[in-house]
């Protein structure tokens, strides 16, 4: 592995970069060549205490504009972000690995929740009851909470933390972002276009670091609420810490997809799905398709289908070369590549049968990057570790079932609710698993079934601890308190006098 002269990437405070003094960081790599191409500062107990206290100053200031002049900052945005979005996309890619083109499509579903919110006013309008009960009005006010904390994975640098801050921003609370330590650079770039949109200082604040800069968050009372998404075991430790310390929570976690494909599904749009859904990102999507449960008699012939795609993708440097973009690109780290391969192993072991193996990928000119070819593997027991745990790459395991039952049970005996897909013309059969499948989001011959902006996106069981999804109008409700007001004006003549009772309607 080559190592070059380290840069240090460091936090976003006060509507600025702020340099940092930790003595703390960790390596950035470039995954596709496996080179350290920076060092990320990793924030000490002083620097979270001045990124969050110049969110409670930025919160102070928010809080006084109109509707009217945020919206014109979240507009101003919005066109940024519309007209400069390729460097964002260059950023993800040197620094996570995956292709330009998926690295913009990350970063239009993050503009889509900014489109969403440039309408905030009428999300957080509250409501009015005229004459509630005799000369008496009751209405509600949505209030932003103050202080928030965001805390993203490595996967979506930029679309993950955009599924919660324009909600946030738009409902007048200060956000303080820990990005993954992994990829910190896109929540920067995001941090100067907010800047050059017009949003007052310390409304937007990125916070570098590890589980200190966490746990700092966790345990601030300065900070209202926390909106996480990573792994399981992370999400219920947030879960846990910051209910226990009085937060709002959301924490997102893992998954383990699965693909339900009928034999009257058309098993070339299923192959060419399954492809995309399973090897797109290396895998490393919450959303990827990890088992496709194949309803015999399909399975011989899906498997050769899939085989056959497989051979043709293209593995490479998500940047490209000579301007030419791969398929796929490389996992994040060596060690995540290990922990993949470890998997693959696993099934081996179980007596799982690897149809296409992609352990030991080398890639010309690129020998040190973190490859891991496409992997298909056929019979895994339900019972290998390899089909219950998320893997996070570019694997994809087929289980043949011989019914729609035996399918659908095995999807809702597992662990996560992430997201699930059938594939069919079967309307009926279709109907039936939309209501019986205990996911949060479901793909309908849709592969990986994100949810548009004005839903909300947010998985069942292990895959959501909390009980607001992200964006939508579960993002409003997360990000704004009500309050309730009973109001009289008093007419001297209906003076009610002295009255101990509770209080009725009439
Ligand atoms: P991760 O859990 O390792 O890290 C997520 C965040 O938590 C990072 O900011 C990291 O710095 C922080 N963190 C890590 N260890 C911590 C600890 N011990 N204490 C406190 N904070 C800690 O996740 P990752 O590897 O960056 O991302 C991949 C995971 O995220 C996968 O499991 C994937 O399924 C999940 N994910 C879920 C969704 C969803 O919508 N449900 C979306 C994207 C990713």
């Amino acid at each position: 592995m080559s190592t070059t002269e380290p840069r240090v990437i460091s936090h976003w405070i006060d509507g600025a970069d702020s340099p940092s003094s930790s003595g703390r960081t960790a390596p950035v790599y470039n995954p596709a060549t496996g080179a350290v191409q920076a060092q990320v500062a990793l924030a000490d107990q002083a620097e979270i205490d001045a990124a969050i206290e110049s969110a409670q100053r930025g919160y102070q200031v928010w809080k006084t504009y109109s509707i009217a002049k945020r919206q014109t900052v979240i507009f101003a945005f919005r066109e940024l972000l519309n007209a400069r979005k390729r460097e964002l996309a260059e950023i993800i890619t040197a620094e996570h690995g995956k292709v330009v083109s998926d690295a913009m499509g990350e970063i239009l579903r993050g503009q889509e929740v900014v489109e969403l919110a440039t309408g905030f006013p009428h999300l957080i309008k509250g409501a009015f009851s005229e004459n509630a009960s005799t000369g008496v009005d009751v209405y509600s006010l949505k209030q932003p909470l103050g202080v928030v904390g965001i805390i993203s994975p490595f996967n979506f640098p930029a679309m993950v933390p955009m599924w919660f801050f324009p909600v946030a921003i738009a409902a007048g609370n200060a956000v303080v972002l820990k990005p993954s330590e992994k990829d910190p650079s896109a929540a920067l770039w995001l941090a100067q276009l907010w800047k050059e949109a017009g949003l007052p200082d310390g409304v937007f604040t990125v916070l570098q670091g590890d589980k200190l800069a966490v746990d700092g968050l966790l345990n601030s009372p300065a900070v209202q609420s926390i909106s996480f998404v990573g792994s399981t075991p992370i999400a219920q430790y947030i879960y846990e810490t910051a209910s226990k310390n009085g937060k709002r929570v959301q924490a997102l976690g893992g998954a383990k997809n699965h693909m339900l494909v009928l034999p009257d599904a058309d098993l070339d749009l299923v192959a060419d799905q399954a492809v995309n859904a399973g090897y797109g990102a290396a895998g490393e999507r919450c959303m990827a398709i990890s088992v496709v449960l194949a309803v015999e008699p399909v399975a011989d012939e899906l498997i050769a289908k899939v085989s056959e795609r497989i051979a043709n993708l293209r593995i490479g440097n998500g940047a490209g070369v000579d301007g030419v973009e791969p398929d796929m690109g490389p996992l994040i780290t060596d060690v995540h590549r290990d922990k993949v391969a470890s998997y693959v192993d696993i099934a081996e072991a179980d007596g799982a049968k690897i149809v296409v193996d992609g352990r030991g990928l080398t890639i010309d000119g690129h020998e040190d990057g973190f490859f891991f070819g496409p992997t298909l593997i056929d019979d895994i027991p339900t019972t290998s570790r390899a089909y219950t745990e998320e893997i996070f790459g570019p694997v994809l395991s087929v289980v043949r079932v011989q019914t729609f039952q035996e399918g659908l049970d095995l999807i809702n005996s597992g662990d996560f609710g992430n997201g699930t897909a059938i594939f069919t013309n079967d309307g009926g059969a279709a109907r039936r698993f939309q209501s019986e499948v205990e996911v949060g989001m479901i793909g309908i011959n849709v592969p990986i079934p994100v949810p548009v902006a004005y839903h909300s996106f947010g998985g069942w069981k292990a895959s959501l601890f909390g009980d607001a999804k992200a964006y939508g109008v579960h993002g409003f409700d997360f990000f704004t308190r009500e309050k309730a007001i009973t109001s009289r004006w008093l007419d001297p003549a209906t003076h009610g006098g002295i009255n101990l009772g509770f209080p009725q309607n009439n």
